[in-house]
């Protein structure tokens, strides 16, 4: 995946999968896993993850092994998937406000 550094240098790189990624962890037990611009260090989030985050995707990864599902288990997964994500933008929120107020 080819991602412009729009942050820093304005050149592109490419990601290559998990070998550039890093964890960082922040308070209350949140994980942010980012990757960093080759050229300039930029550091760009790719998301963030919790315990209770972590429980659901393993509900979500349960779910999608399964196959063929049921209507009932087809909205499951979409609840499911919808409440990570919200719970995705709200970390990505509070990171914001801590790099504001300590950067
Ligand atoms: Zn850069």
């Amino acid at each position: 995946m080819n991602v412009t550094c729009n942050e820093g240098c304005q050149q592109e790189f490419k990601i290559t999968a998990l070998k550039t990624d890093h964890v960082e962890k922040m308070p209350g037990n949140v994980e942010r896993y980012y990757f960093t611009c080759p050229n300039c260090n930029q550091e760009y989030t790719s998301y963030f993850l919790d315990d209770s985050m972590k429980e659901i995707q393993q509900e979500i990864k349960d779910l999608r092994s399964k196959g063929d599902l049921k209507v009932k288990q087809k909205n499951k997964l979409l609840k499911l998937t919808r409440k990570v994500s919200a719970m995705n933008e709200a970390h990505k929120h509070t990171y914001r406000k801590l790099q504001q107020n300590y950067g």
